[in-house]
């Protein structure tokens, strides 16, 4: 179940995956509403429970709880509003061949496999997730490629999922040979939770193998201080030494990073680390995560406040994925409110406004 290609030489206790309520138990007592989630039948039709022991050792030394938020269902998980969908993105509107989303002019992305080395319990792409789908075919590789050479004005690839690193490292060579250099594109993104849940996943061989394709940058899916373990930073080290550039993605959630104090330990952490805090995202309307989900106006707050704080080489972008197909929006922490009186009057990030001229051209 785990990839090959690198992995057997690293093998420790650190990479089982735990995957049912049984194995569970035997590290960790479990919450009332934890214990409830199993029980029910309905949780069987919910995105499936994984982690990793590395992650199940993270969420032991937790005193805060957080990790276990992010990675054991909870009951919750299993009331949906009406308002929550499974495709919140309306991603398949804009999926013009299997598994390849085209919605941003300049760049597509691949839905490389649905398996992830842990499911977050917050992931907004469950309608894909953990369906046993697999990794992309040579069928599905080739039409993605025709599709990148019918369309120049696509520069960048993104491989996304699932987790493209749980790809065994042959077939993501391939992958990565075969769409990472057709039609205009120079340069590729791998969106990957790996390295945070799965640190020995990233062996030398793996390292090497990215670090000779056309320019690949890793973006980090990483939520919370406490997942910035020993391993982890090993493998940014490793990434970072090889030349593979890094950037992190951060999902704003309920009881686990909600607070200005614990994301700027986050950030810091990463900007310590030499990755580069790239997205905070507010949480998308996915079946069954409200409980995880901070209400917007409390990010907007929280944003204002870190912003005024913190290095702006530590501050995020805050994005909102709109509902509906809308696509990604920065949410600033000051905007142009409007022009009035031939000047604009911006709001700055403690709230006050300010003019600047309206100029001619
Ligand atoms: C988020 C996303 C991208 C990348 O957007 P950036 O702002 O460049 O990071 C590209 N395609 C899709 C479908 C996305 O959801
Ligand atoms: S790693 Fe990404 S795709 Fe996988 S479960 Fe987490 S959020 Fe979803």
């Amino acid at each position: 179940m785990l990839p090959s290609g690198g992995m057997r030489k690293s093998f420790t206790e650190d990479n089982q995956l735990v995957s049912n309520e049984e194995m569970l138990k035997k590290s960790l007592i479990l919450l009332p509403e934890e214990k409830a989630f199993f029980a029910s039948k309905n949780g069987k039709r919910a995105l499936p429970f994984r982690l990793t022991t590395h992650y199940l050792k993270l969420i032991q030394s937790d005193p805060t709880g957080a990790l276990r938020r992010m990675a054991i269902p909870r009951i919750n998980e299993l009331s949906v509003l009406d308002y929550e969908t499974p495709d919140p993105l309306n991603e398949e509107l804009f999926e013009k061949v299997p598994r390849c989303i085209h919605r941003y002019t300049d760049r597509v992305l691949v839905l490389v496999t649905d398996v992830c080395a842990l499911y977050c319990r917050h992931c907004f792409r469950r309608r894909f997730t953990g369906e046993n789908k697999g990794v992309l075919s040579e069928a599905e590789v080739r039409t993605i490629r025709g599709y990148i050479e019918s369309h120049p004005e696509v520069r960048e690839l993104i491989l996304s999922g699932g987790d493209p690193l749980m790809v065994p490292d042959s077939k993501l060579e391939y992958i990565l040979q075969i769409l990472g250099t057709a039609g205009n594109i120079t340069v590729t993104r791998i969106s990957s939770r790996v390295p945070v849940v799965l640190p020995s996943r990233i062996s030398r061989s793996l390292v090497r193998m990215l670090s000779r394709q056309r320019q690949v940058w890793m973006v980090l899916h990483i939520n919370h201080p406490a997942e910035v373990s020993p391993r982890f930073a090993g493998t940014v080290r490793m990434m970072l030494e090889s030349g593979i550039p890094l950037v992190s993605q951060t999902v704003l959630l309920k009881g686990v990073n909600d607070s200005v104090k614990t994301l700027a330990e986050l950030f810091y952490r990463l900007l310590a680390l030499g990755v580069k805090p790239y997205y905070l995202f507010q949480g998308d309307l996915a079946p069954g995560t409200s409980h995880l989900r901070v209400p917007l106006s409390r990010g907007l707050e929280l944003y204002r406040e870190l912003s005024s704080n913190i290095s702006g080489l530590a501050l995020p972008g805050y994005a909102v994925d709109l509902p509906g197909g809308g696509g990604k929006v920065r949410l600033g922490a000051g905007s142009i409110a409007e022009v009035r009186g031939g000047e604009y009057h911006i709001q700055s990030v403690d709230g006050r406004f300010f003019r600047y001229p309206v100029e001619q051209d």
